[in-house]
């Protein structure tokens, strides 16, 4: 066992995983504030010889692995999927010269992510894995953003969809009608680029140009930008507000939710109170 994991604060009920030579850990780091990560995250990453990340992970997060090997493995979408096969199989390599291998992924490896393929890929070689969910961008950047996912009196259900498939077209496998007539709540990932192909289907299907719709980017980092419109204009007022991603967009009545529960805008003119009884209105001062 290494210095770092014993360091590793204890908690009650749980038994920290140690991270055994040659075993690569799949791991979500969340949409981008780092206090989003999982502690089991933050135990793998206290614990890893080399860390494998991806574009839309922190600096920040990679600065608590300062004993790690760092390795970009970024790919901005749409690129070919040739280069995937390449980064699954270094982690193999990695693996079987007996490193502790941390594939650090942004959001939740699974959503989105490839994480099924890489995993399957390394189990395939024999590779042990261990998987590390994390925080996706389409629930909890949205949650940055004052929007609930699920609202009681809103929706029942919500749709998540990929706005490009791996040729970087709009996946041809999607049924927008389907969607039109099924989805209460829509969360699209890498949505910008063909936001007018998507928006225009879901128009043709019958949505309602006036349906409330928002864009997300750069969720829960310092640069985050929340963008309100609607179905009917959203392409245009992405276009003229040059929005940049990574982008989360969301369409569906949760979005007006927003005007009781944006919380980050409040929060700057929020007079904090300590009326507490117990004393613990304010935690700066507190401490
Ligand atoms: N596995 C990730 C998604 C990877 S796909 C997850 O679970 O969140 C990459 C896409 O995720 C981006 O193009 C964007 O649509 C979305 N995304 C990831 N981080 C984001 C962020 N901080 N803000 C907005 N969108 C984000």
């Amino acid at each position: 066992m290494n210095d770092s994991h014993s360091t590793f604060p204890a908690l009650p009920g749980n038994d920290w995983p140690v991270f055994q030579l040659g075993w690569v850990w799949l791991a979500g780091a969340g949409p981008g504030d780092p206090g989003l990560l999982t502690l089991h995250a933050l135990n793998a990453l206290r614990q890893a010889d080399v860390i494998v990340y991806d574009a839309l992970v922190q600096s920040a997060i990679l600065d608590w692995a300062p004993q790690a090997e760092q390795i970009y493995a970024g790919k901005r979408g749409g690129k070919p999927s040739a280069k995937q096969r390449d980064i699954s199989l270094h982690l193999v390599e990695l693996a079987r010269a007996g490193k502790r291998v941390l594939r650090l992924k942004g959001g939740d490896p699974f959503v989105f992510g490839r994480g099924g393929e890489e995993g399957q890929t390394l189990v395939q070689h024999g590779v042990p894995i261990r998987i590390i969910p994390g925080i996706s961008a389409g629930i909890g950047g949205l949650a940055y953003a004052g929007i609930p996912v699920t609202h009681r009196d809103v929706n029942q259900s919500v749709t998540f969809v990929t706005g490009h498939d791996q040729t970087g077209d709009t996946p041809s496998s999607l049924n927008w009608k389907a969607i039109a007539d099924g989805a209460q709540v829509l969360v699209i990932y890498m949505g910008m680029k063909h936001v007018d192909r998507i928006a225009r289907a879901l128009l043709e299907a019958g949505r309602d140009p006036s349906e409330p719709a928002a864009v997300v980017t750069s969720a829960t980092t310092p640069d985050q930008h929340v963008l309100e419109t609607t179905l009917g204009t959203m392409a245009a007022d992405i276009a003229e507000a040059n929005l940049q991603p990574p982008s989360i967009l969301c369409i569906g009545r949760s979005v007006l939710m927003r005007q009781a529960l944006d919380w980050q805008s409040m929060a700057q003119g929020f007079e904090p109170r300590n009326d507490d009884p117990l004393g613990r209105g304010r935690p700066a001062e507190a401490s």
